[in-house]
């Protein structure tokens, strides 16, 4: 097969099978509005879950930063691209969720590639929740180390694969909130499993971190637990981007040595650090808490709401409220009825998600307003 015959049989495999991925064009996707070709939709498909990259303060600091040190970092972090206000936001964050140490990455999945890729070794053993993102479950298939992967949320077939020998060290790696369920782990159980072994517990809390649990310190703080490894990511609740690991002191160190994502590759812009560390005393003050009861509410009032007849409702509590609709074309045709009726949200189909369970993802976020639930409400049960 040649280099074009490979590549125009791969896409009319996913053509074929109703799983071509498109990206559309907004001109506005963020917040409670999108704007897509000069049309205005309700937007229920960003992660955005406080409304913070919209907000004027987190704004501000952005422009602040800016002027104050340019829009680049002018390098890797180990050489002139750490500045003081990645510090400064490495220090807030680290306090406040009680680690010692917290390093900043330009993303979520740079920070998961990163930390398995320089723990890893061939004698150990990774175990991950089934559904896992694919930042982690790629990562762990790329490593050295045997990826196990336990069914999802069920923590004695875990401890099942934790007893079995293995020459090195577990990791068990699970997430918060689940991104495409919205199902939370059940952590203390998964985190008593891991010690039980001698291993390490990774938690990512990309969908928890600013939106779930005590001033909105995420899944951990919620149940009580500690992992060795937090991930937190800033593109969801936090509203910017970028993500943290959570550690202790020997393990920043021995990441500064060894995590290849920090050491060859330009750190985040410091502008960006100081936006974040506006968009993190948001999340710590009173709007923040004001913004997740207002999430809470418009959470249940869907909840309560919607038709259960039609649409299989995920065992979600948080703002992720995927409805499970099975194939792939009429996950297809419920986003494009929802489109027409001025309402955007994203058909998700495997291998994101499991074969068979093809669903609507619908997200809402504290820049929503109780009428738009019912203007949601009014149109899926229309399409239904
Ligand atoms: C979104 C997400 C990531 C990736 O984070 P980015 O900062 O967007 O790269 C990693 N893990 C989970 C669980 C996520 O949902």
């Amino acid at each position: 097969m040649s280099w074009q015959q490979k590549i125009d049989a791969a896409l009319s495999e996913r053509r074929s099978a109703d799983t071509l991925r498109r990206r559309h064009a907004v001109s506005q996707g963020a917040g409670r509005w999108l704007i897509a070709d000069g049309c205005k939709y309700l937007n229920f498909s960003s992660n955005d879950y406080l409304g913070l990259s919209q907000h004027p303060q987190v704004i501000r600091a952005w422009q602040q930063g800016a002027e104050r040190f340019g829009v680049g970092s002018g390098g890797s972090g180990h050489v002139s691209g750490y500045t003081t206000a990645h510090q400064a936001f490495e220090e807030e964050l680290a306090d406040w969720l009680g680690y010692p140490r917290a390093l900043l990455f330009i993303s979520g999945f740079a920070a998961n590639q990163a930390l398995i890729a320089a723990l890893m070794a061939k004698e150990d053993r990774i175990i991950a929740d089934r559904l896992s993102h694919a930042s982690l479950l790629e990562a762990a298939s790329l490593s050295p180390a045997p990826l196990r992967r336990f069914s999802h949320n069920d923590t004695q077939h875990l401890a099942r694969l934790l007893a079995a020998p293995c020459p090195g060290q577990q990791l068990v790696v699970t997430e918060g909130v689940f991104s495409m369920d919205g199902d939370s782990a059940p952590l203390r159980e998964t985190d008593r499993a891991a010690r039980a072994q001698n291993g390490w517990l990774l938690v990512d809390d990309a969908h928890g971190i600013g939106v779930v649990g005590e001033a909105g310190r995420g899944s951990c703080w919620q149940q009580q637990v500690r992992p060795d490894l937090l991930v937190v990511t800033f593109g969801k609740g936090f509203g910017v981007s970028g993500a943290a690991v959570l550690c202790s002191e020997s393990v920043a160190a021995y990441m500064l040595q060894f995590a290849r994502h920090l050491i060859y590759s330009t750190s985040m812009p410091p502008a960006q650090a100081q936006a974040l560390s506006a968009a993190l005393t948001v999340i710590r003050g009173e709007e923040g808490r004001a913004r997740r009861e207002k999430l809470t509410a418009l959470i249940q009032r869907f909840r309560s709401a919607v038709s259960t007849r039609e649409f299989t409702l995920a065992d979600s509590q948080s703002a992720i409220q995927p409805l499970i609709v099975g194939e792939n074309g009429r996950a297809l045709q419920l986003a494009d009825a929802l489109r027409r009726q001025q309402c955007w949200a994203t058909a998700i189909r495997p291998p994101t998600v499991p074969a068979g369970t093809a669903r609507l993802r619908l997200t809402l976020t504290a820049a929503h307003e109780p009428q738009d639930i019912d203007q949601l409400l009014e149109v899926l049960h229309g399409a239904g």
